[in-house]
């Protein structure tokens, strides 16, 4: 029998898995700096949370997710989306609450059941910030501003925010009854699912993709015409801070996203580089759903970045770290191979010696391969060392295998060590190697 990976999902294999860690390496990294901490959550959730955040007349609701019965009758769903747990956890655990405004992030796989196409999988990752406890414009700003800075720290620095207000619980219903009246004008033009939605959720019309509903929705009237006061100057001053910060941004009236929860601002940052599927990511305030969820007067704003997406858009940038092995160490007779072994195991570092000892990355041969064909495997792993056991009488023997050139032994493994220690500089942290 012959299986293959599910359809829409990837493996992520050696030589890419790099290019990944360095990714979240440097995520985590801008996300500290602006005082942002991890929360993991779990992979599935009660399907009562996404359905009563994420909206029932989304697509993701309506068609895509994972839902599942455990043994009790449980209704679970895989999460297709990280702000509904994380903001479940929020309102779970006091202690995360203690911090105002909370500055919180998650990173991990979620799961669509989406037609799969380029940079469009069932299992993807995302990488997402919240920031809850804060109404203030500032607030916005300094959500956008972070996720450009984890996009300018990887490299992608051509990135165009895309900026929408969706109102709030005194314009949002206005909005809504006068882009219902516009559209149901114009209902013989629309799709049969946009048809549906000018009952169950008329704004998410904005969001089509149909090519035939696009002249329409062009045509449709601006959110951003009727905002209240507040809304509008909530905008204007989210922009003016975008400004401030040197942020290139542009008003999207038609952007609504696929997610109910939003209310006033709303975003996504898109790369020149992607082509169709060009959004890297996006976000947005969600004011009402910590307290739809339960717990205290909450506003919120957060985003998300799809990491397959930033992958493909820093291909030219990422740095891929190195694998090969700094050494080899090779035994000359299969007695000794327990001895190269335990070689190995003190050139890497791993035995008793004190804390804060740099690692080497240091291979040897289990696959029981004779003296000569170790030589050839050495020198495919591409290891700039081999070392040989039996220690010898005056010491180990070292080769240089890129320069095929034998050097002098080294009369102990310490002093071996610290010889191969000397002699490999990656030019990087050793910490951050691979
Ligand atoms: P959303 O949670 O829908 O706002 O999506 C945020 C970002 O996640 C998008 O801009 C994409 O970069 C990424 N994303 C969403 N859905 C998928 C998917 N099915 N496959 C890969 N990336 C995705």
């Amino acid at each position: 029998m012959k299986f293959q990976v599910p359809r829409g999902t990837r493996d992520i294999l050696p030589g890419e898995v790099e290019r990944w860690l360095w990714l979240e390496d440097r995520t985590r990294r801008t996300l500290a700096l602006y005082g942002y901490r991890e929360v993991r959550t779990p992979i599935f959730e009660a399907t009562e949370l996404f359905v009563r955040s994420v909206g029932e007349a989304t697509d993701i609701v309506r068609k895509e997710l994972y839902t599942f019965q455990d043994r009790k009758g449980r209704s679970l769903t895989l999460r297709p989306e990280g702000t509904a747990p994380l903001v479940r956890a929020y309102i779970e655990n006091a202690p995360v609450r203690a911090e105002i405004p909370a500055r919180l992030y998650y990173m991990g796989p979620m799961f669509r059941y989406e037609r799969p196409q380029a940079g469009r999988y069932r299992q993807f990752w995302q990488i997402g910030a919240e920031l809850l406890g804060s109404a203030k414009p500032e607030a916005d700003a300094e959500m956008i501003d972070l996720f450009r800075s984890i996009l300018w720290d990887v490299g992608l620095r051509d990135v165009i925010v895309l900026l929408n207000s969706l109102g709030d619980s005194v314009c949002r219903p206005r909005y809504r009854e006068a882009i219902r009246a516009y559209f149901m004008e114009h209902q013989d033009a629309l799709c049969g699912d946009c048809r549906e939605r000018l009952d169950t959720n008329p704004l998410r019309i904005l969001d089509c993709k149909v090519p035939s509903c696009a002249p329409v929705i062009a045509r449709a009237p601006s959110v951003l015409e009727s905002l209240c006061g507040p809304c509008a100057e909530h905008f204007a001053a989210v922009k003016r801070a975008l400004d401030g910060l040197g942020i290139r941004n542009e008003e999207a009236p038609r952007l609504v996203r696929g997610l109910d929860y939003y209310t006033r601002t709303v975003f996504e940052i898109q790369s020149e580089g992607l082509g169709a599927q060009n959004a890297v990511g996006g976000g947005g305030r969600y004011d009402q759903l910590v307290k739809d969820f339960g717990g205290p007067d909450t506003p919120a704003i957060g985003f998300s970045i799809g990491m397959e997406r930033l992958l493909l858009a820093t291909e030219s940038s990422g740095e891929s770290g190195t694998t090969a092995p700094d050494a080899c160490v090779v035994a000359l007779e299969p007695g000794a191979a327990l001895e190269a072994q335990i070689l190995a195991r003190r050139l890497r570092g791993q035995d008793d010696l004190p804390e804060g000892r740099k690692p080497l990355r240091v291979l040897v041969d289990v696959a029981g391969r004779s003296a000569s064909s170790q030589m050839k495997w050495a020198s495919k792993t591409g290891a700039r060392w081999a070392v040989f056991v039996p220690k010898q009488g005056d010491g180990y023997a070292v080769r240089d295998m890129a320069a095929g050139k034998d050097e002098a032994k080294q009369p102990t493994d310490e002093a071996l060590r610290e010889w191969l220690l000397a002699r490999i500089d990656r030019g990087e942290p050793r910490e951050a190697l691979r």
